[in-house]
């Protein structure tokens, strides 16, 4: 008997979902979604996580009953489940996507192959996004992502073979141990992801590329469809698919180049998805080991954790008590709402890496936790770039106060997240800018004027960097400061943005 579990991770939708085609060969099915301990112990892990993810398996289980199958939802380690599961229900097949996840979700992969192996039954994996397993070279790869998202969407299974077992209710967030968090999240489930997609592409994202980049207008004006790419309710094709039938569509010109320039966004994600599929150890360590050591904290790289000045600084920059308004008023904006704007997020990290001079591990964390659409592909690619440790990017710090100028000339934004600023109550800075600048930039100079950091840069290059224009070679298109024209060597190439 051909007896199917079809496993679901971060793919939690009905529609354009392999295994779920697949699972209607079956003779019976079940779904499956497990809560793991080692995610749930995970230090990029919190509890809004939990929650968004159980509303939206809870809207999956509903749309899966309707079509005959059970979902079945387990807290404990990949092993232990399928060996309860498979009490209940002798399943022959294992069917998911591919995931590329944080080490914990490649030790868990290998444990789930050997007990397949162990007890015979068949696992299948497809992919779910641009990324590519087994990469051998990223030429050719622009055009493997557009084949990928051209292809046919798979429509929802009409109907399917469910195997008749017995499904609890959902767990809370407190069964596991999960203690409750105080952000109101956003609509969660594939229904509510086709709704804020239907409604971008109709007209919100009209002004999407003069929206995105201030705090003010960004949480409006950008799709905020990054929870449901990172949870899996859309899939990439089908938000490729719907903004490039949308473009067709709209005779309104303005909108057609918005999103023209937002469909240009969706293929960075899978860009630097790509990055920690071929170097998962780039979570940990720098793309450019000729960074090892370079600040404090960097303890994987042979570097000084932490000291107590280190501490305060970082402990400063998490509560957004810096004495530096804006960097203030967006870590406060997206602790209280789990989302920030591109730009944001960028200047954020940047003021942690060259004003504060502090490794990117333990920020990287703290804002992964932040993050309701934490992608680990796409964060520790960005924190490295940000950070200026990748070798191969523009050197790019972000001004605070230029940012505000541009992007909050009126402090409505510092106003509202920073009430006590212009009182007593507001720190002074914590950091002298212009002398916590100079020493950053003497030590990061020094460091890529040398004969290893030149030929890494080369090498990391080679095995990461895009072989296209349309993808983005530093996060976002370069601008020399000045905006003079003199030709500029990368090491000339330090911005205040
Ligand atoms: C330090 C840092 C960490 C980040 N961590 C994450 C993360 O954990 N998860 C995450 O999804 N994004 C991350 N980003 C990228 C970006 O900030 C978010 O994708 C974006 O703000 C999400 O909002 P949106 O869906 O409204 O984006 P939109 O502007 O509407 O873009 C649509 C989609 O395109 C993709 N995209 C947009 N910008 C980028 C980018 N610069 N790089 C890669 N993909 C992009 C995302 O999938 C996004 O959902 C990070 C950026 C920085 C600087």
């Amino acid at each position: 008997m051909n007896a199917a579990v079809v496993w679901f991770k971060r793919d939690l939708r009905v529609s354009d979902h392999a295994p779920l085609a697949a699972a209607q060969a079956a003779d019976a099915a079940v779904g499956l979604y497990v809560i793991e301990p080692e995610w749930l112990a995970s230090p990029e892990f919190d509890a809004q996580h939990l929650d968004f993810a159980l509303r939206c398996v809870a809207a999956l289980r509903r749309d899966l009953a309707a079509r005959g199958l059970p979902l079945l939802v387990r807290v404990g380690t990949l092993p232990q489940v399928l060996d309860a599961v498979r009490r209940e229900f002798a399943f022959t097949r294992l069917l998911s996507h591919e995931e590329t996840g944080p080490g914990w979700s490649w030790d868990r992969d290998r444990a789930v192959a050997r007990w397949c192996r162990g007890h015979g039954v068949h696992w299948q994996e497809w992919p779910q996004t641009g990324v590519v397993r087994r990469l051998r070279t990223r030429a050719g790869w622009a055009a493997r992502w557009q084949a990928r998202m051209d292809a046919p969407l798979l429509p929802k299974p009409a109907t399917l073979s469910g195997a008749r077992l017995e499904i609890a209710d959902l767990p809370t967030l407190a069964a596991p141990g999960v203690t409750a968090h105080d952000r109101a999240l956003p609509a969660a489930g594939e229904a509510a992801a086709q709704a804020l997609l239907a409604d971008f592409l109709a007209g919100r994202g009209r002004d999407y590329p003069r929206a995105l980049s201030s705090p003010l207008t960004a949480p409006q004006g950008c799709s905020r469809l990054s929870p449901h790419l990172a949870f899996g309710t859309l899939s990439m094709r089908q938000v490729h698919q719907a903004t490039e039938q949308a473009v067709r569509a709209t005779p309104d010109p303005v909108l057609a180049r918005s999103l023209r320039a937002f469909a240009g966004r969706l293929r960075w994600h899978c860009h630097f998805m790509q990055k920690l599929e071929d170097e998962p150890a780039i979570e940990r360590r720098h793309f450019a080991r000729a960074c090892d050591g370079l600040r404090p904290g960097d303890v994987e790289g042979g570097g000084a954790p932490f000291g107590e000045r280190e501490y305060a600084l970082f402990e400063a920059w998490c509560a957004g008590r810096t004495g530096y308004p804006m960097v203030d008023a967006c870590m406060r904006q997206l602790r209280a709402t789990g989302w920030l704007n591109f730009r944001m997020r960028a200047m954020l990290v940047s003021f942690a890496a060259y004003h504060l001079w502090l490794h990117w591990r333990e920020p990287g964390l703290f804002l992964a936790r932040q993050f309701l659409d934490f992608e680990p592909g796409i964060h520790w690619s960005q924190m490295q770039m940000q950070s200026g440790t990748t070798g191969i990017n523009t050197l790019r710090i972000y001004s605070p106060a230029k940012q505000a100028r541009d992007h909050d000339p009126d402090a409505r934004h510092v106003r509202r997240w920073v009430p006590e600023f212009g009182t007593p109550d507001y720190p002074a800075p914590i950091v002298d800018e212009r002398a916590a600048l100079a020493l950053a930039k003497q030590r990061l100079f020094a460091l890529r004027a040398t004969p290893q950091a030149r030929e890494e840069a080369d090498a990391v290059q080679l095995r990461h960097g895009s072989r296209r224009s349309g993808l983005p070679p530093s996060g976002s298109r370069p601008r020399r400061a000045g905006g003079g024209s003199r030709s500029a060597t990368p090491l000339q190439q330090e911005l205040f943005r």
